[in-house]
C-alpha cells in the first residue's frame, strides 16, 4: 500500500512538474505572440507615418517655403513665415500686410513658381532692405516690381505723363516766334469773297468749292501769286446739309468716292493740298478717310482737317498714309461780328504762343476780311509771325484734341 501511494506520489509530481512546464510554455508562447503583434502594429504605425510624410512631400509649398521666402523676404522674415506653414491656409499679402507690392509681386511668384514645381528664386526678384516708405505706397496688386532703391522716383503717378507733345517739339527745333497760319474756305460761290480774299497777305491761304462759279478763277488768280491753295472737299455730314456739286458720302463705294474726288480735283489748277468742307459724318469713316487719303497720297497732296467732328479720323489716317497734315485748331468766325472774331483770333494767338504755332479757318464773310485786312497789318507787335500753310504740316502727332478746336 505504501509503496503503491509512493509511486502515486512519484506520478503526481512528474505530472505537476509537467503541467508546470506546459504552462509555463504556453506562457512564454503567449508573451511571444503578444510580442509579435507589437511589431506588428509598430509596423502598421510606421506604415502610416510614413504614408503622412509622402502626403507631406507631396505637397511642395510646404517644404518649399520656408527655404525660398526667407531670401527673397529678408533674413528678419524667417522665423515668422514657419508659425505661417503650420496654418491651414496662407497668405503673405495677408501675413504680411505693410509689404505692399514687394509683398504682393512675392506672393504671385510664389504662388506661380510651386505650382509649376519651378525653382522659387529664379523667379522671384533680388530681395533688397526694406527702407521702402510702405505708408507713401499704394498698394496696388496690378503694378510690377519695382525696385525702390534703384529707381525711387518712379512711382505709379509719373510712369503715365510721359507723352511729349510734337507740336511742343516742334516749338524747341524752331525756338523762334509763335506762328499762325490762315486759310479761308468756302471760295468760289461769290465774286466778292474771291476778290478780298485774295487781297489778303499771300502767306493766307485759299480753300475752293469744286465746280463753283469762281473756282478756276480763284484758283488761277491764287497761283499768279504764289498763295497756296486747296480743294475744299464737300463731305457728308451728320445734319445732312447739301453738299453742292463733287459732294463725297459715306454710302459711296471705293469706286464711287474716289472718282468723285479726282474729279473734284482735276477740276482745280494748281492746288496743293485739300481741307474738308463740312465731314463731321465721313471724317469718322474710317474706310471713307482711307479711300481720301489713298487718293491724295497718289497725286503729292497734303490734307488738313477741318476737324468738324471730335471723332475725326482724318488727320490720324493721313498720317497713316504718310500725307502731309495738321489739324485746325480756332474757326474764326462762328459767329459773324468783330468782336466775336477778334476774341477768336486773340486764341489763335494763345494757342500759337503755347503750342509754337496754331492754324485758324476762316470763311469769306465781309466782317471777316475786314477784320483780316485790318488786324494782320500789326502782327509783328504782338510777338506773332503769320506763315504759309505749309510751314504748319507735319507727319507728326498734334497735341491739339478735337475737343479743343
Ligand atoms: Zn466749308
Amino acid at each position: 500500500m505504501v509503496k503503491a501511494r509512493l509511486f502515486d506520489f512519484k506520478k503526481f509530481v512528474v505530472f505537476v512538474f509537467c503541467l508546470h512546464a506546459l504552462l509555463g510554455c504556453a506562457d512564454e508562447l503567449s508573451r511571444t505572440l503578444d510580442r509579435s503583434e507589437d511589431v506588428v502594429i509598430s509596423n502598421v504605425e510606421i506604415a502610416v507615418l510614413e504614408d503622412d510624410q509622402v502626403t507631406e512631400k507631396d505637397n511642395e509649398t510646404f517644404f518649399e517655403e520656408p527655404v525660398v521666402l526667407p531670401v527673397h523676404l529678408g533674413p528678419l522674415l524667417a522665423p515668422q513665415k514657419k508659425e505661417a506653414t503650420n496654418a491651414s491656409s496662407y497668405s503673405i499679402g495677408s501675413y504680411f500686410p505693410v509689404l505692399s507690392d514687394d509683398a504682393v509681386a512675392s506672393d504671385s511668384a510664389v504662388s506661380a513658381s510651386s505650382s509649376q514645381s519651378q525653382p522659387l528664386l529664379e523667379t522671384a526678384e533680388p530681395w533688397s532692405p526694406a527702407i521702402v516708405s510702405f505708408l507713401d505706397a499704394p498698394i496696388d496688386r496690378e503694378s510690377k516690381y519695382v525696385n525702390p532703391l534703384t529707381k525711387p522716383e518712379q512711382s505709379h503717378e509719373s510712369s503715365k505723363k510721359e507723352v511729349v507733345p510734337a507740336k511742343k517739339l516742334a516749338v524747341d527745333s524752331h525756338p523762334k516766334m509763335p506762328r499762325i497760319a490762315i486759310l479761308i474756305d468756302d471760295l468760289g460761290y461769290n465774286r466778292q469773297g474771291m476778290d478780298s480774299s485774295l487781297m489778303l497777305p499771300t502767306e493766307v491761304a485759299l480753300a475752293i468749292l469744286p465746280s463753283t462759279p469762281f473756282a478756276t478763277q480763284t484758283a488761277l488768280t491764287a497761283q499768279k501769286q504764289k498763295r497756296i491753295t486747296l480743294l475744299h472737299a464737300p463731305m457728308e455730314n451728320q445734319r445732312e446739309l447739301k453738299l453742292g456739286p463733287g459732294g463725297l458720302y459715306a454710302k459711296m463705294t471705293e469706286h464711287e468716292l474716289k472718282a468723285t474726288l479726282s474729279k473734284d480735283l482735276d477740276g482745280l489748277p494748281g492746288i496743293q493740298g485739300v481741307n474738308n468742307h463740312m465731314g463731321s459724318l465721313l471724317t469718322t469713316k474710317a474706310d471713307s478717310m482711307k479711300w481720301v487719303m489713298e487718293t491724295l497720297k497718289g497725286r503729292s497732296l497734303f490734307f488738313i482737317d477741318s476737324l468738324t467732328s471730335p471723332k475725326s479720323v482724318a488727320k490720324k489716317t493721313a498720317q497713316e498714309y504718310g500725307l502731309d497734315t495738321v489739324s485746325r485748331d480756332v474757326f474764326l468766325d462762328n459767329i459773324r461780328t468783330e468782336q466775336a472774331i477778334d476774341k477768336q483770333f486773340s486764341r489763335l494767338l494763345k494757342l500759337a504762343r503755347q503750342h509754337g504755332s496754331a492754324l485758324a479757318i476762316g470763311h469769306p464773310y465781309p466782317e471777316t476780311m475786314a477784320y483780316l485786312k485790318k488786324r494782320l497789318n500789326h502782327l509783328e507787335q504782338d510777338g506773332v509771325r503769320l506763315v504759309r500753310l505749309s510751314d504748319l504740316l507735319t507727319t507728326s502727332p498734334s497735341v491739339l484734341t478735337p475737343s479743343e478746336q
